[in-house]
This record gives structure tokens, sequence and C-alpha cells, in this order.
């Protein structure tokens, strides 16, 4: 099936994207990695597509004031293949599960934000560092929480008339440790579950993935030497808690639950021990 009809526009700054997607029935094109599909299989059909990957000002990839500042128009590789991105090992860690290398070369990091797939990695990521997104529409500029951006499967609160402009991650502190794992069925596929952990101290921020139609943030406060076992009553808890799927035809529910539980005390474990090496 091909795409139905569209404009295409390649505006020649922020302000004239926001005013195309302001006259309505327009959507922003990026990496096109989940949108082209989309259009192919006309799941959407926009009548205008902004495509912002040329936009002057949306390129920048820089550690500034303590935080990552990646720009709408950054691709995933490139972040992936930055000396930048040491600067917050999560994301660095999480990057090379994002699918396959050929779509991180095309796909942006704002991009698989702004997607929301339940399963996608980087949302999650961003939740759990606190990432603030940086959004721009008719009104202005506004600043939103990473842990308040995604609303529901596929849905954020970026509104129709608004264009995400960037991404700026936390810098890691001293003290800090980190932890990510997932499980597809292949490498590249997206997540049946996976985790993202951070820790200080004693505190452990997890955000879930892949078990619920947005990433899914819980607080922990841990033992000063927490095992793998002595954690599992509490993560196969919280997994039961969190996961809110009915399953399908890759995992049952009680499936993902398990999963959950197992990845979350092995990797709150060696976030732990990262922060108190
Ligand atoms: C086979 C396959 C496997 C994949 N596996 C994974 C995976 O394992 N994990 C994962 O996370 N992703 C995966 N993806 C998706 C991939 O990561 C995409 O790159 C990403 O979801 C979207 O980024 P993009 O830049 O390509 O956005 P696009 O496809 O251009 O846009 C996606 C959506 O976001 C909107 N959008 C994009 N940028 C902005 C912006 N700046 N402001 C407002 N709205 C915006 C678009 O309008 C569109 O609705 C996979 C994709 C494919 C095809």
């Amino acid at each position: 099936m091909k795409a139905a009809p569209f404009a295409y526009c390649r505006p020649d700054s922020v302000d004239e994207a926001v005013d195309v997607l302001a006259g309505g029935d327009a959507k922003v094109l990026a990496g096109g990695q989940s949108l082209v599909p989309v259009l192919a299989m006309r799941l959407g059909r926009p009548g205008t597509l902004v495509d912002i990957t040329r936009l002057p000002g949306l390129d920048s990839l820089v550690v500034q004031d303590g935080q990552l500042h990646v720009g709408a128009a950054v691709r995933q590789r490139r972040v992936e293949r930055s000396a930048e991105v040491a600067a917050v090992p999560l994301v660095a860690r999480a990057l090379p599960f994002v699918g396959h290398r050929e779509l991180r070369s095309r796909g942006t990091v704002c991009g698989s934000l702004a997607h929301a797939d339940p399963a996608a990695e980087l949302p999650a990521v961003a939740a759990c560092l606190g990432a603030s997104v940086v959004v721009r529409g008719p009104g202005g500029e506004r600043v939103v929480a990473a842990a308040d951006f995604v609303t529901g499967a596929m849905t954020t609160a970026v509104g129709p008339d608004e264009l995400v402009t960037g991404v700026r991650f936390p810098v890691a502190g001293a003290g800090e440790g980190f932890g990510f794992a997932e499980l597809a069925r292949r490498h590249g596929d997206f997540a049946l579950a996976g985790v993202a952990v951070r820790v200080r101290g004693e505190a452990a921020t997890l955000a879930a993935f892949g078990v619920s139609d947005r990433p899914v943030v819980r607080e922990l406060t841990l033992d000063p030497d927490p095992t793998e076992a002595g954690l599992r009553p509490v993560t196969d808890a919280l997994a039961a808690e969190v996961v809110d799927t009915d399953g399908d035809a890759h995992g049952s529910r009680g499936y993902r639950v398990r999963l959950l539980g197992v990845l979350a005390a092995r990797e709150i474990v060696r976030a732990h021990r990262e922060a108190h090496r």
C-alpha cells in the first residue's frame, strides 16, 4: 500500500514550522522511522508533513549547565557515537537497544519520545532520569517533565500545533549508578519488558517499559547491601502492580510480571554496585 497524498513542507525556522502546524492537519516528520510506516499502512493521513530534519538550531548536541541537550533533529546514532553521551551513561546504555543501527541512523531521539511507543526505551530512560522536554507552540516555549510527557500509548503532552524542539538529560553525578536491561525476541525488536534504573545512595528510581501504556516510574529505598535474592520479593510485588497488559502472542501477562521482577532486581543491584564503587 502507498501513503495517501500529502503536501510536503521544509520550513526555514521553528516559527515557520509552528505556523504550518497551527494551520491544522499537519504532522512533524523527523527521522520518519515510525511515521513513514504509519503513512504507508494508511493508519494516518495527515494533509501536510513538516520536515524538521534540516531546521537551523535543532541539530545541537552539547553538554551545558549540567545537562545533555539533544536537539529535535539529532539522530539516535549520532548521540550513540558521540563523546557527549558519556555524560549520561543511561542514555548510552539504552541506545543500542533502540531498533537496529540502520534505523538509529535516521531516527531521532526526540522523535522516539514524541512517538511514545509503550515499549520504547528512550521515553523510559528520560522519565527515570527526570529529563525535560522542550516544546514550542503558538503560545511560545514550555518545558514538560519527561515523567509527565507520555500520557498514554502513542500519546503525549504535545499538542497538534506544537513541536518538540529538544530534550535535556541531567548529567550523571558522582555517586550515581545505572542499570538498563530488556528482553526482546530478537535484538532490535521492541522489548517484551525492560527497566531503566538510577541509584544514588540507597535511593533507586526505576522506570519499567513494555508493560503498560506508558513508562511506569517507581521510587525504592534500598538496604545498604542489596542482593538480587533479597530484592526479588520487592521487585516481584512491584511487577505484579505495574504490569498492565493482558499479554499477547509474544508473552502472557504472567510472563511479563516474572520477567520484570527478575530484570528489576538484577539491574537495581548492578546500579547500586556502580554507585558505591
Ligand atoms: C523495524 C523497526 C523496529 C523498531 N524498533 C524500535 C525499538 O526497539 N525501540 C524503539 O524505541 N523504537 C523502535 N523503532 C522506532 C524508531 O526508534 C523510530 O526512530 C522512533 O520511534 C521515531 O523517531 P523518528 O525520528 O524516526 O520519528 P518519525 O517517524 O519522523 O515521527 C514519529 C512520530 O513522532 C512525531 N514527531 C517526531 N519528531 C517530532 C517533534 N520534534 N515534535 C513533535 N512531534 C514529532 C511525528 O509527527 C510522528 O507522529 C523501530 C522502528 C522500526 C521500523
